[in-house]
């Protein structure tokens, strides 16, 4: 979003424009940001292949799955109704990959049947995959349990984590490997850290290739994500292009001594799609307590829950009075809880009917939405090549009711 005479744009489209047509609550996405995104990973990396996967729990209207698949980025999912999302979206089983956690056995024999890229993270899987369907390729998911050197800020995998399979199981799953003759193609590391300092990454990363030298069919190894964009001005956040040096470097020495080039994976949500992502709502009231200014919004942790779910920052502009003098408020939602998106923000002083903009709303925001106190979830906006498109209609009544069935 840019500022020019005092209005907000987004591709020269004015954002008041967008909400006069659309109304409020609304999400817009900025394709031209993720295109950004996409091409400043590409760019940081040499190495000869590159696969990216977009995971696209973070974001996944059927619009954003098409416009990252004419990127050449694949999919990354966690669930066997990502991946239909994913096909109806164009995507071919090979362009997709498969890392489920705790699901049930007639789960992963669907995607199998499907022939997506598997990655298990989980031993009886594995024993049950190669006894069951003895031709498929596996990639394995290990959990480094990296507290790399007391370095606090990273820490990639704790020991009590439910994800992957612990790095000291190893011996085990060769043995399961060499006797089952399972033809394991890739290891994967994601760890939800975020990635703060690319040297202990790329240490924390040897973890992946002393373990890759016992599988000797691999075709790739899949860094996971953790690629942390700003949320604020002086945010610490992944340094990409410093992240792409020292790794392809560590990682193209690996492949010489591993005697085969293998690909080098990414599965990024929140890099590619966060900063795309505005979301608008109206504020209904100014309520002035003993204590307290609150701008009260009509929307609340049904539509952006990250704030009160996990404590995430959003920086919030008023886009109906960009120059005002600031003013501090708390930032809250309409819902019977109290979820507050904001404490002791300065912004330009609002008023009701005002629009506030919530910024870094394109991952992890209208996916995680509900209808919790019967609110109708948003719409949905794509501003694409300078035009703007409804990708998603706001909810109804029918809506709410429609699975709903009238028993008595
Ligand atoms: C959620 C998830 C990602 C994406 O994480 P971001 O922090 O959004 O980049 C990647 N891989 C797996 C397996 C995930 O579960």
């Amino acid at each position: 979003m840019n500022l020019v005479n005092d209005q907000y744009d987004i591709q020269g489209i004015p954002a008041l424009d967008l909400v006069h047509e659309y109304g409020t609550p609304l999400y817009v996405y900025d394709t031209a940001i993720i295109k950004r995104q996409i091409d400043r990973l590409k760019n940081a990396f040499t190495v000869p292949h590159l696969g990216i996967h977009f995971a696209c729990k973070a974001l996944n209207n059927i619009n954003i799955l098409k416009f990252v698949k004419s990127c050449n980025v694949g999919l990354d999912t966690v669930s066997i109704q990502e991946i239909w999302l994913g096909m109806k979206a164009g995507y071919t089983p090979d362009q997709i990959i498969y890392t489920p956690n705790c699901v049930g056995l007639d789960e992963i024999e669907m995607a199998l049947q499907l022939g997506v890229q598997i990655n298990v993270d989980h031993i009886e899987t594995l024993e049950y995959i190669g006894t069951h369907y003895p031709n498929t390729k596996i990639c394995i998911r290990v959990n480094p349990h990296v507290m790399a050197g007391g370095n606090e800020k990273i820490s990639v995998g704790h020991i009590d984590s439910k994800f992957g399979i612990s790095i000291y199981q190893l011996p085990l799953v060769v043995r399961l490997v060499q006797t089952l003759k399972l033809h394991i193609n890739g290891l994967h590391m994601h760890t939800g850290s975020d990635i703060l300092d690319a040297g202990v990454f790329t240490l924390a990363s040897q973890i992946l290739f002393d373990a890759a030298t016992k599988f000797p069919d691999l075709e790739f190894l899949d860094f996971g994500s953790g690629l942390k964009v700003p949320y604020q001005t002086d945010d610490v956040c992944t340094d990409i292009e410093e992240l792409g040096e020292l790794l392809s470097k560590s990682f193209n020495e690996f492949c010489t001594q591993y005697g085969r080039q293998l690909k080098l994976y990414f599965e990024p949500g929140k890099f590619l799609v966060s900063e795309s992502g505005y979301f608008f709502a109206k504020t209904n009231v100014i309520k002035q307590t003993p204590s307290t200014v609150f701008a009260g919004v009509d929307s609340g942790l049904n539509h952006l829950i990250r704030p009160m779910f996990y404590g995430s920052y959003h920086q919030i502009l008023n886009i109906s009075n960009p120059k005002a003098r600031p003013r501090i408020y708390n930032v809250v939602g309409y819902i019977c809880e109290t979820d507050t998106f904001a404490s002791n923000r300065a912004i330009s002083e609002i008023h009701p009917n005002d629009v506030l903009c919530f910024r870094n709303a394109g991952a992890y925001c209208f996916s995680m939405s509900s209808n919790y106190n019967s609110r109708f979830r948003p719409a949905e906006v794509m501003v694409h090549e300078g035009r703007h498109y409804l990708i998603r209609q706001r909810e109804t009544l029918e809506d709410l009711l429609k699975n709903q069935v009238e028993a008595i």
